[in-house]
């Protein structure tokens, strides 16, 4: 273990901060998908951004010093949407989308998150905080719905706007919520709200205010707090998700737990675009990491990519900085393929992505190191993963164990699925569609174990 002071750029503070080791483990909690359709690869850069910086994490302080958690939304108003599109059931959605974005981020080497907890296996949890900040005075039920009445007092820690710098005026009710004549004020967003009759019934929820569902921002702030308190370290998402979403996060958080500063660091990932403009589903400017991997795009050209610009700024994406990416990666393999190992990463290299993750800097210094030492800084970037030397390259074979969680993200039925389409795989002998589905599994913790008989049980590691 590497004890190197890690700098962040707070978006709270406006600071780069240093990062504050404690007895406790560093909680990481990040923002991950809304499951209504495949990742586009902005979302995914999100991703590998911060798969990177709990990499650099688990470097410093080991893996079993820092707890990461990454959620799913599978609970919103895009997916009764999207679900009621294509004619299914929204838990059939969920499932299906929740599966898509696990192969196309192991696809990209992201390894799984500590937990991932779902919202609708929260409800509980959620419906508690709302209970509380109804108590408190910070919320009120109205129509059936419960607001967050953005003009409550301060607390200790806590004055709306503290992380956007917007008054309570600028408040609209973001993107996903729309203005409605039972608020108080505008600006007072949504902690529950009712569900139509014709929902589907797994998005229709019991509460003390009726059946309903939760808002979007309660849902982290619930499964955040219970995975890692009401204090922790580090909060990411995207630049997008700062207003309303995280604003709203913290006021609930703060308001529900009156002594509490709810995160101390906020990081937020710059936008992938093209042409200059922000890569969105609802620009249609999108490529999905499925169509890439269709086009026999390595899942590391992409992820190389991805890195290629410092992670706060914005990243333009076209077939060059592919292409480039792809050269680039081919020179560092041909360098590294008959070179001793080594474990200890080049300082520059470190030195660099602890320094405010800089990307940059860390390709850099790479560039320039000593080839000894390029396999443990590239790995330490997590850029050198091709499948067949997965561990090989993986910073983290120092340590006895070979994976990073203890417990699988993957659902029963998920590893299920995989075993199933494995089966059919082998069946038509295409043996590098079972490997990868084998490889796969293993990056989410999940050992398969082929019985002589041809029947298949696993393992969670
Ligand atoms: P969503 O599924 O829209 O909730 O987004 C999931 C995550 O992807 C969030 O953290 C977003 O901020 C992030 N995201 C969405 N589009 C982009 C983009 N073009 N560039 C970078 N991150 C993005
Ligand atoms: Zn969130």
């Amino acid at each position: 273990m590497t004890e190197a002071p890690i700098y962040l750029y707070n978006s709270l503070t406006k600071h780069k901060d240093p990062l504050i080791k404690h007895e406790q483990p560093i909680g990481m909690y990040v923002c991950g998908p809304t499951v209504y359709n495949r990742p586009h690869i902005g979302n995914a850069r999100s991703v590998v951004v911060y798969d990177v910086l709990y990499r650099v994490l688990c470097h410093v302080y080991g893996k079993n010093g820092i707890i990461y958690v990454r959620n799913i939304t599978d609970v919103d108003d895009k997916i009764n949407e999207a679900a009621i599109q294509r004619h299914c059931s929204i838990q059939q959605l969920t499932h299906e989308v929740t599966q898509q974005f696990h192969e196309d981020v192991a696809a990209l080497g992201c390894v799984s998150p500590n937990h991932e907890p779902r919202a609708t296996e929260h409800i509980a949890e959620i419906i508690a905080m709302v209970e509380r900040l109804i108590a408190s005075g910070h919320a009120y039920e109205s129509d059936q719905h419960v607001l967050f009445d953005v003009t409550a007092p301060a607390t200790d820690h806590w004055h709306y706007g503290m992380l956007s710098g917007r008054a309570v005026e600028d408040q609209e009710a973001g993107a996903r919520i729309a203005v409605e004549s039972y608020k108080r004020n505008p600006g007072d967003f949504v902690l529950w709200k009712p569900a139509d009759a014709q929902d589907d019934p797994s998005s229709r929820f019991d509460s003390p205010w009726g059946v309903g569902r939760p808002g979007w921002h309660i849902e982290c702030s619930a499964m955040s707090t219970k995975y890692l308190g009401v204090n922790f370290d580090i909060h990411g998402g995207g630049a997008d998700l700062k207003f309303p979403h995280h604003e709203n996060e913290i006021a609930q958080s703060c308001c529900a737990n009156p002594h509490s500063h709810y995160a101390r660091m906020w990081v937020h990932n710059g936008f992938l675009t093209v042409n200059g403009e922000k890569m969105s589903k609802s620009l249609g400017n999108f490529i999905t990491v499925k169509d890439l991997l269709d086009k026999n795009v390595a899942g590391e050209a992409i992820r190389f990519a991805l890195l290629s610009a410092h992670y706060a700024k914005p990243l333009d994406w076209n077939d060059k900085l592919l292409d480039d990416s792809i050269k680039q990666l081919d020179k560092l393999y041909a360098r590294i393929k008959n070179v001793p190992q080594s474990d200890v990463p080049e300082p520059a290299v470190l030195e660099a992505l602890c320094h405010d993750l800089n990307m940059p800097k860390a390709m850099a210094a790479l560039h320039q190191c000593h080839d000894t030492q390029l396999q443990a800084s590239g790995a330490l970037l997590g850029i050198i993963q091709n499948y067949e030397q997965w561990e090989k390259y993986r910073i983290f074979r120092a340590d006895e164990s070979k994976k990073i969680t203890a417990q699988s993200t993957l659902s029963h039925e998920e590893i299920e699925g995989y075993i199933a389409q494995r089966k059919v795989a082998k069946a038509e002998r295409n043996w590098a569609e079972a490997d990868r589905i084998r490889a796969l599994c293993e990056a989410h913790g999940v050992i398969l174990m082929d019985a002589a008989d041809g029947s298949v049980t696993y393992s969670v590691t």
